[in-house]
């Protein structure tokens, strides 16, 4: 097979001349062939595997460049990497390697084009395209990687037990591309997963997160997380999730598997957002729901303040994944916490001042909120699938109305602390709190409108009910 057609950039043929110069052979490698072959748009970055030295290989390459780009050289790793029209390329030596059972460092060798494909993590990954002279474009495909791309499977070049075992990452790679390119992981790779699952332990964090991240942006990322789940790595990472499968049957009572409503909810919510932290958010948002589950004979099954619950959860399970303890996690913390308020204004009728306290309490992302709750609808029976659906629509147009006329999404004190110190002549002390507080409360409640006027002469009555008297 001939794929010029992937070689049109006039980068390769820098890389094809400054190869013949020095006299090594050079291939293009791995994401860049795969994506080419698979359609799947510019890529981000291109592998390139010299037969002999990378890091040579780069920098003539970069001197032959336009602007000659700087050259990045990872000497422990024997990689090279220069950034060219916004593409980052990536430079290797042909290697083979052999791993110790405790780490995912290799001890490596110099080899063929083959050895360097066979240490590869996926047939389809381990393609390679000729830069030489005499082969210029042709595929060399010793593991048949192009056939598993047309059967959209996911296969390993070595024994997967091999493979898995020497790096565990693989078994999440597996599961992401899987996820990404919506492939099936062949059955011996599934079982060589569970049958390895526990050395995922020896993985950092931080790349496990990564690939978490990167099945929760595909597509639909439940495959994914069924497929952690039926590897059995899931427990391992996301024991939280673990959790909440199964369903409890008490006196005929039974609740819904949360596990797999999660997973619902977290294709829906890819239907409508890109937004990373509100999928996650829509991943954990039931997880306090495991450890507040109880059973009561008059009322049935409660999760009581399991929302509570889940957003303390939440940081426990960030800082165990060493993920960012910042805005980002307190925003998915809001989103738990506060993913049962509309429901609650959506069954009952719907006051403005509720609505006027969500809005203040969810403020900026009363939005984000809106969409998880329409998310978490996953009821099989269509006529309360459309009768919530409908329950949110009103309470979004209510929150329209409401937000128009009061303003309360970005709440700022009509009355300033300063004033309130101006007025009545006090220093900074309690009173100065309780009287801001009242203005809000009297706002929210709708006991007076979101104005200065109204807010001074409020402040007024409340500063003498304290016991204030103005200047
Ligand atoms: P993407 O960039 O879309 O995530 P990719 O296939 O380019 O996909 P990279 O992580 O950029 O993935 O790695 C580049 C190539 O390096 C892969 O295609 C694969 O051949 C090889 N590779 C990466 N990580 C591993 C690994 N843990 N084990 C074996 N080979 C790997
Ligand atoms: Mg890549």
């Amino acid at each position: 097979m001939n794929l010029n057609s992937a070689l049109k950039k006039p980068v390769f043929k820098c890389v094809a001349e400054s190869s013949s110069e020095l006299g090594v052979d050079t291939y293009v490698i791995g994401g860049f062939v795969r994506d080419h072959l698979l359609n799947r748009g510019t890529p981000q970055d291109i592998d390139i595997v010299a037969v002999g030295s990378g890091i040579e290989l780069a920098q003539t390459v970069a001197s032959k460049l336009p602007g000659k780009p700087q050259v990045s050289i990872f000497k422990n790793f024997g990689t090279a990497m220069l950034k060219h029209e916004g593409i980052e390329l990536e430079f290797v030596g042909a290697r083979r390697e052999s791993y110790d059972r405790n780490s995912r460092k290799p001890t490596v060798e110099n080899g063929t084009l083959e050895d360097d494909q066979r240490r590869r993590d996926f047939t389809i990954n381990a393609l390679a395209i000729s830069l030489n002279k005499d082969t210029y474009g042709e595929l060399l495909d010793p593991f048949d990687g192009i056939t598993d791309l047309e059967k959209k499977i996911i296969r390993t070049p070595l024994e997967p037990g091999v493979t898995y075992s020497d790096d565990p990452l693989r078994m999440m790679r597996a599961v992401r591309f899987a996820t990404q390119l919506d492939f099936e992981i062949e059955l011996k790779s599934l079982q060589a997963i569970a049958q390895h699952k526990e050395r995922i332990k020896i993985i950092s964090k931080e790349r496990i997160v990564d690939e978490l991240h990167k099945i929760l942006a595909s597509e639909k990322p439940s495959n994914g997380f069924a497929l952690l789940h039926k590897t059995e790595l899931l427990p391992f990472i996301l024991p939280e999730l673990i959790a909440l499968q199964g369903i409890e049957e008490k006196e005929g009572q039974r609740h819904k598997d949360n596990f797999w409503h999660t997973l619902e909810v977290v294709d829906n919510i890819a239907e409508t957002t890109d937004n990373l932290w509100l999928r996650w958010a829509a991943l954990l948002h039931d997880i306090g729901k495991a450890p507040t589950k109880k059973w009561h004979k008059k009322i049935g099954w409660t999760f009581h303040a399991h929302e509570f619950m889940g957003s303390k959860m939440v940081y426990t399970l960030f800082k165990r994944l060493r993920m960012p303890l910042n805005d980002k996690m307190k925003y998915v913390q809001k989103m738990v916490l506060m993913s049962s308020r509309p429901q609650i204004l959506s069954e009952e009728f719907v006051t403005d001042s509720a609505v006027r306290r969500l809005v203040h309490d969810a403020g900026e992302h009363v939005d984000d909120l809106m969409t998880l709750c329409e998310a978490d609808i996953t009821t099989k029976n269509s006529s309360k699938q459309k009768k919530y659906k409908n329950n949110f629509k009103l309470v979004r147009q209510k929150i329209e109305e409401v937000e128009q006329r009061d303003h309360i999404r970005n709440f700022q004190p009509p009355v300033s602390g300063e004033e309130i110190m101006e007025t009545f002549g006090i220093k900074p002390s309690r009173e100065i709190g309780i009287i801001k507080d009242a203005i809000k409360e009297a706002i929210l409640e709708g006991e007076i409108p979101n104005e200065y006027t109204a807010a001074k002469r409020f402040m007024m009555k409340k500063g003498k009910e304290i016991g204030l008297k103005a200047k």
